[in-house]
């Protein structure tokens, strides 16, 4: 079952400027970054009541995250929605004619699990599912 959407993933160009932004706009300074190299990127968590900010930058060339940025510009880049369990959902959605990126969830940021759902199956918006490892 999708709980709620947990964050919302923006890619930016250079985290740093982008934190000082986003700390004007929320009023509070992020409370946690993280590099996670499988994926190349550097991130970034805000947190605003329930949900999070999750800003998103390249740390290499190959990064998902660069050519999202080379392709459409900085923005929205996902919506994370929390499930309750991964696999089952992960199951659930394929049965249903979705495309997973990756079938196996691998350790995102913020200590979760993540899978993707590839945006073409979603009108466009890439979806992260994502499960707190508990
Ligand atoms: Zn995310």
């Amino acid at each position: 079952m999708v709980e709620k959407i947990e964050h919302i993933g923006i890619a930016v160009k250079n985290l740093k400027e982008a934190n000082e932004v986003y700390e004007k706009l929320l009023g509070c300074p992020p409370y946690k970054t993280e590099s996670v190299e499988s994926e190349g990127v550097n991130t970034s968590f805000f947190q605003t009541g329930e949900s999070k900010i999750e800003l998103l930058e390249a740390s290499q060339p190959e990064s998902p995250i660069a050519k999202f940025i080379e392709k459409k510009g900085e923005g929205i880049h996902h919506i994370a929605f929390a499930v309750e369990d991964i696999k089952t959902e992960i199951k659930r959605l394929q049965k249903e004619g979705f495309k997973i990126i990756n079938e196996n969830p691998k350790k995102g940021a913020d200590n979760k699990l993540v899978c993707f759902v590839h945006p073409k199956n979603t009108h466009g918006v890439l979806i992260e599912l994502c499960q707190e490892i508990t």
